[in-house]
């Protein structure tokens, strides 16, 4: 099971729910929508720092017990990266997506890869090497767009 929290400016569980369950065959659990806590925002770059938002949903109930996903539509970065579409920390078994750049034609679909490959982190998976691979890095939408939904079979093979 994954509980889902969103930013209150989201609407977007439904489809969090359809895709942890094609990709990963599990339930997902509504918790609701969360407020940005002020200190996640870096005023100096204009964005919030992706870890500071992970660290508060991987306290919050079930403590590194339950996996948790946390969907945002601000603009995201973490350390040396000018931005990032999400980060996952399996250790604290909880991912953030933001769809802040994700919008444009295929924003659904987008998101949709977004969050399998963040969940793929939580379950051990690397950086793919096969640009077509879930997995692969992406560092623009452009390489969201060109990988499929899914994972190569070395990938699919770690997971299962
Ligand atoms: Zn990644
Ligand atoms: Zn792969």
């Amino acid at each position: 099971m994954i509980r889902v929290y969103q930013q209150e400016t989201l609407d977007i569980f439904p489809l969090a729910q359809d895709v942890i369950k094609d990709s990963f065959s599990l339930m997902a659990q509504d918790q609701g929508h969360i407020t940005l806590q002020k200190s996640s925002y870096n005023p100096l770059r204009q964005q919030y720092n992706a870890a500071v938002i992970l660290d508060d949903i991987a306290s919050k109930n079930d403590k590194d017990i339950e996996y948790k996903l946390c969907l945002v539509n601000v603009d995201i970065y973490a350390q040396n990266m000018n931005f990032i579409f999400g980060l996952a920390n399996p250790i604290r078994k909880t991912a953030i997506v933001s769809t802040y750049r994700l919008n444009g034609d295929n924003t659904r679909e987008r998101i949709s890869k977004e969050i399998v490959h963040e969940i793929g982190h939580l379950f051990g998976l690397v950086h793919c090497a096969n640009n077509k691979c879930i997995m692969h890095f992406s560092n623009t939408v452009k390489d969201t767009d060109e990988k499929e939904q899914t994972f190569c079979q070395d990938c699919r093979s770690k997971i299962e």
